[in-house]
């Protein structure tokens, strides 16, 4: 039928607009209800909806399968009662970045690194957000101000090399502001890489426009770190997105986060690695949750992220295994965790295991003297 086919054609525009998607954004307990035909909120959703930032963009919301917390991505983005749970060793803060903050918005907590929280806004608020004490409370984008005295700071550190442009969701600014914060950073010499940490690849593709592209593409070395949790995010759109970064040489990486019930499962960790590396992605972090409030049902213990990575090891390519990192509450920051590998060593040989189980004693060097 003629008119509604023409609607298709506006609601397919609309769909591909990437600021209706932020203009429609599921925001409240109301707008889940509406979207899931729900006649009865689920208990503790309201709750947790008062506690934490909410909002779910459509195209991210499309993405669930099922209306229930079993599906990754309706974990992963609707509230749900068991995030009132709150033990006494999660926290607001748990990287403690406010005491490593300089000035107002610049974390600097590695001598030759720097996060810029560019706004505290994201397409869609994950439940296991680390910064949530940023993301979503007040929806902002940092002022020309706090901007200028940043790039002081920079300025003043030469030692700092790599700038990470964080958030909240750099890419939900607009180009041209984007492209100031950008032109910034660039006007310090001293700063050598730009990274931008973004899950819009993941929650709204449509925002990877090839003007967007055009424009990152002037302010290289410039490098894209995504969030990419679950194969069920791998969709089409999402490896578009990619395919106009990588186009405009942009290397990608992808930092996971390991939750439990969404992706805690070796086989679902390999499907993810293995279509991110197809899509032109690098695995690059697999990330223990944080300590953050409301995450303990998300929780894994340490030893599940080193069985998975022991996994990995041998059976897929070296290219698609991340590092499995846990940053440590106190601030004492990342710390790799590896299987361990090394069986026992004494001065001549180390005895060492491979991703088979079976063990090869290594010959360590000695001095020349030893075989005269
Ligand atoms: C993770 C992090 C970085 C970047 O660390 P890399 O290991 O280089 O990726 C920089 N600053 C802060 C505050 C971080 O949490
Ligand atoms: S996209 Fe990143 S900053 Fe935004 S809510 Fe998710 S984890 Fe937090």
């Amino acid at each position: 039928m003629q008119l509604s086919c023409e609607t298709e054609k506006v609601i397919g525009e609309e769909w591909n607009d990437w600021r209706w998607q932020m203009r429609n954004r599921i925001r409240s307990v109301a707008d889940l209800a509406a979207a899931f035909g729900w006649h009865v909120v689920p208990g503790g959703v309201t709750e947790a909806e008062a506690r934490f930032p909410l909002a779910i963009s459509p195209y991210y919301a499309s993405l669930i399968r099922r209306l229930d917390p079993g599906d990754p991505v309706f974990a992963m983005s609707v509230p749900q009662g068991l995030e009132l749970v709150d033990p006494p060793y999660l926290g607001d803060d748990p990287l403690e970045e406010e005491r490593y903050t300089p000035v107002p918005g610049l974390v600097h907590r590695y001598t030759d690194r720097a996060l810029l929280i560019s706004t505290s806004i994201c397409a869609s608020y994950c439940r296991h957000c680390t910064r949530k004490r940023v993301t979503g409370q007040r929806e902002s984008v940092i002022s020309a101000a706090r901007l200028g005295r940043a790039v002081a700071y920079l300025q003043q550190h030469p030692e700092i090399r790599d700038v990470i442009v964080s958030g909240g969701d750099p890419l939900t600014l607009a180009d041209n502001v984007l492209e100031k914060i950008l032109s910034a950073i660039r006007s310090v010499s001293s700063v050598d890489i730009i990274r931008i940490g973004s899950r819009m690849p993941v929650t709204l593709p449509m925002r990877i426009t090839d003007k967007l592209a055009a424009m990152l593409r002037r302010y290289h070395p410039l490098w894209i770190n995504t969030h990419f949790n679950h194969p069920q995010e791998l969709t089409p759109q999402a490896a578009g997105a990619c395919a106009r970064l990588a186009d405009a040489g942009i290397p990608l990486g992808n930092q996971t986060v390991l939750l439990r019930g969404v992706n805690d499962n070796p086989h679902v960790l390999e499907t993810l690695f293995r279509g991110l590396v197809r899509i032109r992605v690098r695995p690059y972090y697999l990330h223990q949750c944080d300590l953050v409030r409301g995450v303990e049902h998300f929780r894994t213990p340490l030893a599940r992220g080193v069985e998975i990575m022991d996994f990995l090891r041998g059976r897929l390519s070296g290219l698609a295994i991340p590092t499995f990192v846990v940053d440590v509450p106190g601030g004492g920051g990342k710390i790799p965790l590896l299987p361990q590998y090394i069986v026992s060593s004494d001065p001549s040989c180390t005895l060492l295991r491979n991703f088979e189980g079976k063990s090869f004693s290594y010959p360590e060097p000695q001095e020349p003297g030893h075989f005269l």
